[in-house]
């Protein structure tokens, strides 16, 4: 029995489940859970990247609340890109500690070790793949390779463990790995494969908790990228200097994309030269927009101090990253995503929770966990 008197709640965030993979694979359980619940073609929050995602789903808020505007942003003070992994850095409870407080005890599962440092805090078990304790290999087996589909089909089992043994976990938030997104186009025998085992893994979730309340979601899509632009070699080159720019994308974890992603913070030399950079990164082909600070703040809600002077818009075949030369061409398998091009992700909810949980407009990622442990 649950403390509070609720049915559990399970978030499943699938990372890089674009719309394109929901639209072409078979997925029955999934398929038959939007139509008994509630099913939308969503979005996910700007920039299309994993932590600023997540973390708007683990908190139910906007970037511009929670302020985590992805994995690394500039310091101005400092003079030197910071890494947000930090629990300092997040801004706004998490729905663990929201469960918390009603007395419901929490289970996050992840691959990433720094996911669980950041968001942990409030969970009654944490289990990361990355870096598994003793007592979790005791439990679940030691974890496949980070970078392998076989990790995902680790961490949904162990989710399904919990489920059926611990009646006592009311919130379980399983986040799955991108690799497989990185690595395959949905059309890939492999990708198949991979999603296939997803959604024999959410039956079997249901199966060990049938009267749960599923809120399945992504934080991004995926797309075959081009070419990658270091914003910061290609000014300089040109003349146009800035003075920084970061790859918002770039953590310590950077086998499957290295380090690029489909945004760029820059920031200037001096805001005087605002208008002529500005002008001239506009230019540059690959770039599709350039806005101001304000702006994109106020467009995307993200926190101001934490993206840069400018925020550079790539189009759809175009990331920025850190090459130490302006531009490269990238490998013809190379995917990846961060840009306004990602966004298109689906919202499932299935349940007897969902009427109670779900917010009446259903348009981003982060609706599903709004009201969850609210009022
Ligand atoms: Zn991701």
């Amino acid at each position: 029995m649950i403390t509070g008197g609720e049915e559990r709640v399970v978030v499943v965030l699938i990372d890089g489940f674009g719309l394109d993979y929901w639209d072409r694979t078979p997925l029955p359980t999934m398929r038959r859970m939007a139509v008994e619940g509630v099913f939308r073609r969503g979005l996910a929050i700007f920039p299309t990247l994993t932590n600023a995602n997540n973390v708007s789903l683990v908190t139910g808020a906007w970037p511009a609340e929670h302020g985590v505007t992805t994995n690394s942003y500039f310091d101005e003070q400092a003079g030197e890109a910071r890494f947000l992994e930090d629990p300092a850095f997040l801004r706004a409870p998490t729905i663990f500690d929201r469960a918390r407080k009603r007395g419901i005890r929490s289970a996050l599962l992840t691959c990433k070790a720094k996911t669980l440092l950041l968001l942990g805090g409030a969970t009654d078990i944490a289990v990361s793949a990355e870096a598994p304790t003793e007592a979790v290999v005791a439990a679940y087996g030691a974890p496949p390779p980070m970078y392998s589909a076989a990790v995902n089909d680790w961490l949904l089992s162990a989710a399904t463990r919990i489920l059926r043994e611990r009646s006592d976990i009311g919130l379980v938030y399983v986040h799955t790995t991108d690799y497989p997104m990185h690595a395959w186009p949905a059309e890939a025998p492999e990708s198949q494969a991979h999603l296939a085992m997803v959604d024999d893994r959410i039956r079997d979730m249901r199966v060990a908790a049938p009267e749960a309340t599923f809120l399945v979601t992504a934080d991004h899509g995926m797309n075959a990228k081009r070419r990658c632009i270091d914003l910061t070699a290609f000014c300089a080159e040109h003349g146009v200097p800035l003075r920084f720019a970061v790859s918002p994308v770039a953590d310590r974890l950077v086998r499957h994309h290295r380090g690029f992603g489909g945004v760029s913070y820059a920031y200037l030399r001096s805001p005087a030269e605002e208008p002529q950079v500005t002008e001239f990164l506009r230019g540059i082909p690959g770039v599709e927009d350039v806005l101001p600070r304000s702006v994109a703040a106020s467009r995307f809600r993200l926190m101001p101090e934490r993206i840069g002077e400018l925020v550079v818009l790539p189009d759809r075949d175009t990331v920025f990253g850190d090459l130490g030369h302006p531009r490269e061409v990238l490998a013809p398998d190379y995917r990846n995503h961060g840009s306004l091009y990602e966004q298109e992700i689906p919202l499932l909810a299935h349940g007897p929770g969902i009427f109670r949980v779900l917010p009446t407009e259903l348009r981003f990622n982060l609706d599903l966990t709004r009201r969850l442990y609210r009022e």
